[in-house]
């Protein structure tokens, strides 16, 4: 398969901007290069632009060469590059499965690029027959959420790896909740699809949504697409530095984790409880959707107590939702009682 083919001609003949540090790559003494303040301090220089070491450190925790790592700003840094990088604005589409996360969707909208839809079914699992229907000469790309927002569920296996095989464009797969799962994910099949697009973020199971960091695992032909065109110091000094150190309290995550999904299963045996709970969907994630009766009014209710939750209410397929994050074990109780409250007097 040949990826190159699958670009936008006009990224394909593009002279990518040039940084002073991507000429210059060794160790020297005195740095006359990038137009700097000379006087030291924290944060005079530019930083890494490739961002090797970091790329080294999560290539060793995912068990993948660095070559096959795109870092970005979020998650959603990699999704409008891919975007923008494929689809030819006015005449290419994506392909996404409703109900899933939004970005997919509004990245293709700035950039006008339609969007299909595919709807998953009740149970929020892939629809083969209704996606092949879909696919025509302007779909480039399908976007996948597995584990999916809001629905909390893994997305069947085997539908995507015959997907992969099928459809001659890309497949990404949006992986931010992987961590809270059994499943091992994409990335130990990545060699056999070079059509394969894995994305996992820092900013759910690791604890790090404030500093910005989203990652891209696949071939080397698309990450190196996705390093040309993306802006020369996408990731700051100080992410880069923090996320190094942090990397290396992987126990620490892992104990987390596992303290969520204990509360999860805990707050789910809770909700299917109360009255007002019709359905807690099964999530391999770190949030519930929840199905009840009055679902808004339920939401405004626990506004007012000052706990937010998310109105998932008007989303297609879940009518009466509202997706709970998974909090720690104290205000999950005070949610709990919030809702027996809720119950009690309505
Ligand atoms: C939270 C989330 C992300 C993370 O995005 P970042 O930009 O990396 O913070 C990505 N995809 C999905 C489906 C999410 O729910």
């Amino acid at each position: 398969m040949d990826i190159l083919s699958l670009v936008r001609p006009n990224i394909i003949q593009l002279k990518p901007y040039s940084t002073a540090r991507d000429e210059f790559k060794g160790v020297a003494d005195i740095y006359l290069d990038a137009n700097e303040n000379p006087f030291p301090s924290l944060y005079h220089r530019y930083p890494d632009p490739m961002q090797i070491k970091l790329k080294d450190k999560i290539g060793g925790i995912k068990k993948i060469k660095a070559e096959q790592i795109f870092i970005g700003n979020g998650s959603d840094e990699a999704i409008d590059l891919l975007i923008r990088a494929f689809c030819e604005p006015g005449k290419d589409s994506i392909l996404i499965a409703e109900p899933t996360y939004g970005m997919y969707s509004v990245c293709a909208s700035i950039n006008d690029v339609a969007v299909k839809k595919s709807l998953l079914t009740s149970q929020f699992q892939l629809n083969p027959d209704d996606l092949y229907s879909k696919i025509d000469s302007s779909l480039k790309l399908i976007f996948l959420c597995s584990p999916n927002n809001p629905s909390g569920n893994l997305l069947d296996k085997e539908i995507i790896m015959e997907l992969l095989k099928q459809f001659k464009g890309i497949v990404v797969i949006d992986e931010a909740y992987i961590d809270f799962t059994d499943d091992e994910g994409f990335i130990p099949i990545l060699s056999r699809f070079p059509n394969l697009v894995v994305m996992q973020t820092l900013s759910k199971a690791w604890g790090l949504a404030g500093l910005r960091l989203g990652m891209a695992f696949a071939s080397e032909a698309i990450i190196n697409i996705l390093n040309k065109i993306k802006y020369p110091y996408n990731i700051n000094s100080i992410t880069q530095q923090i996320v190094l150190e942090q990397l290396d309290k992987e126990v620490e995550k892992n104990k987390q984790v596992n303290i969520i999904r204990q509360e999860r299963e805990r707050l789910v045996n809770r909700l299917i409880q109360l009255p007002i709970v019709q359905t807690v969907f099964p999530s391999d994630a770190n949030f519930l959707l929840v199905r009840m009766a009055n679902a808004k009014s339920i939401y405004n209710y626990l506004m007012h107590h000052s706990i937010i939750v998310r109105d998932r209410s008007s989303v297609v397929l879940c009518q009466d939702c509202l997706r709970i994050t998974i909090g720690t074990s104290l205000e999950n109780d005070q949610l709990i009682e919030k809702l027996i409250l809720y119950s009690e007097s309505n």
